[in-house]
């Protein structure tokens, strides 16, 4: 089934201990469209400027990825983000943010873009994520990521757009934030009874975790002995999860479904993390993919045996 994606199309400077890049393509869109280009058509929805040139439409043009709703806005600056890493990969700092484009910007989306059965709100203004939405309203699967930002700023908004999707993903700490509930679980379930009914909490180089109303699975992350620049880490994975519900039309989109869909969302974001910005995934390969996935799954079985326990 064909994917709209709508976020941010931007230019990142990222320093991390192992380099530094100061102006590379990013943007969760963009994150998201390459890794959900694997699985079936990605349309992007999202505004540049006029710095934003045609080789870096190409990065997605070279993955399929339809990029006819990617809006140039006349004597407007595409959106900037510049971030830093220390040693612990799991936080960062935000040193700048420059929305540029995406101030004032509204959402046009064309016959094409509002015919795809499957619609990522990545991270964007939860109002903007909510009149995408309205655009789909047929969409037989609607994910949604967002960030601390708009929890602090916009949180009324936030819940209201969540009230209309079917699967949230979000760092663990941003869904405790958005929930005031210090427990995982309890704040996952706090917002199964908003609506959606999956919710995915990120939890950096520890894995993913999935809550739904049939039950509870976890993954690890894929183990790398060498991670370059986590940035765009979690669309990534988005983007794997998603486009692997994608391509199962036949399916119910249920508990055991998006056990699978998290181990390709898992190995997808352990490519990203292995060089700065797209670099990494620009070049993958599906059979690279399928055999992070199969080692994964190794990583993660066991069987238990029975076991006298001492009284
Ligand atoms: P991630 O590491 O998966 O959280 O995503 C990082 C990407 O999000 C970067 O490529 C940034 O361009 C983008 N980004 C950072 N801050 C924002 C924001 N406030 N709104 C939208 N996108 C953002």
């Amino acid at each position: 089934m064909p994917i709209t994606v709508v976020g941010s199309i931007a230019f990142d400077a990222v320093t991390t201990p192992f380099g530094q890049r100061e102006r590379m393509l990013g943007g969760a869109a963009v994150h998201f469209a390459l890794a959900a280009s694997f699985f079936d058509e990605v349309r992007v929805v999202g505004p540049v400027g006029d710095d934003f040139g045609e080789a870096e439409l190409d990065v997605l043009r070279r993955r399929r990825v339809d990029v006819g709703d990617v809006e140039r806005i006349p004597g407007g600056r595409t959106f900037f983000w510049r971030g830093e890493y220390g040693w612990d990969l799991n936080s960062r700092e935000t040193l700048d943010t420059q929305l540029g484009v995406f101030e004032g910007f509204s959402p046009k989306l064309s016959d094409t873009s509002r015919s795809s059965d499957v619609l990522f709100l990545a991270n964007i203004q939860p109002d903007l994520q909510y009149d995408v939405r309205s655009q789909l309203p047929d969409a037989r699967f609607v994910a949604l990521d967002s960030m601390n930002l708009w929890i602090d700023i916009a949180r009324d908004s936030l819940v209201r757009v969540i009230e209309q999707v079917d699967c949230v993903i979000l760092n663990d700490a941003e869904l405790r934030q958005l929930t005031a509930k210090p427990n995982l679980i309890s704040a996952a379930r706090e917002v199964l009874s908003w609506g959606p009914r999956a919710v995915v909490a990120k939890q950096g180089e520890y894995g993913a975790a999935l809550v739904t109303a049939e039950g509870f699975f976890a993954l690890p992350a894929y183990p790398l002995e060498e991670v370059i620049d986590p940035t765009g880490a979690g669309d990534t994975f988005a983007g794997g999860l998603v486009g692997y519900l994608a391509h199962h039309p036949q399916s119910e989109i249920e508990h055991t479904l998006l056990t699978r869909a998290m181990a390709y969302g898992t190995a997808l974001a352990s490519f990203n993390v292995e060089a700065f910005g797209t670099e990494r995934v620009e070049r993958l390969s599906g059979e690279e993919i399928a055999a992070r996935v199969e080692e994964l799954e190794g990583f993660t079985r066991f069987e238990s045996t029975p076991l006298q326990l001492l009284a």
